[in-house]
């Protein structure tokens, strides 16, 4: 079976990614369990960031790497938090975290009625350190900013991320359904795609 390294060492991305992977039979194996530590991310783009996350992977473990990175962008705001969603309720002087993240954003959009926002996943993957043409899937869902908290699923934004479509937010929606319709999902299958068609 193919290995290839995934540059995080978050489990539940693993196992999404894997799964969604399966079709391709390859093995995703987290950089941190062949001794690998975390790349920097000092980019102003996902895309940069997450090449820069597979190069590193790559250069460390002489395997191909896929990476990943995410976030929130808000129109109302220009597009941001984007790259720094992780750390978004640090900005307002809360502790990092997913509720103090929703809190925040809740009170920076009191009054706002444009509400769009997309949750954005970009992947990248690499053969080598040195790979002229990784392969680049991003995916996207279009959401609206709820105005409170609704359901318990999920994580992140989720209790905020209200999709018309589905008339609920993600976090009301079954994990299943949230996975299917998601970011990460849309870009899974796409990255499935491109390394079918490029590299196996
Ligand atoms: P990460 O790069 O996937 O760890 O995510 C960056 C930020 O976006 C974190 O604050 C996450 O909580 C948030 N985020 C990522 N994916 C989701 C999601 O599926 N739903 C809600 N928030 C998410």
């Amino acid at each position: 079976m193919k290995k290839i390294v995934l540059a995080s060492n978050n489990r539940g991305k693993l196992a999404e990614l894997q799964a969604m992977l399966a079709p391709l039979s390859v093995e995703l194996v987290r950089q941190a369990d062949l001794g690998v530590g975390e790349a920097e991310e000092p980019f102003r783009t996902f895309v940069e960031n997450a090449l820069a996350k597979a190069r590193f992977a790559a250069r460390h473990t002489g395997l191909p790497a896929l990476a990943d990175d995410a976030g929130l962008c808000v129109d109302a705001f220009g597009g941001l938090p984007g790259v720094d969603t992780a750390y978004y309720a640090t900005q307002f002087g809360y502790p990092k975290g997913d509720d103090t993240n929703v809190q925040a954003l809740l009170e920076q959009m009191q009054g706002i009625d444009q509400r769009r926002a997309a949750m954005v996943s970009t992947l990248v993957a690499v053969r080598s350190p040195e790979d002229p043409e990784p392969l680049i899937a991003v995916g996207r869902v279009v959401g609206e900013i709820a105005r409170e908290r609704r359901g318990h699923n999920g994580f992140g934004f989720d209790p905020i991320m209200f999709i018309p479509e589905f008339g609920q937010t993600f976090a009301e929606l079954p994990v299943e359904v949230k996975n299917a319709h998601s970011h990460r999902g849309r870009a899974a299958r796409q990255m499935l795609e491109l390394m079918r068609e490029r590299w196996f």
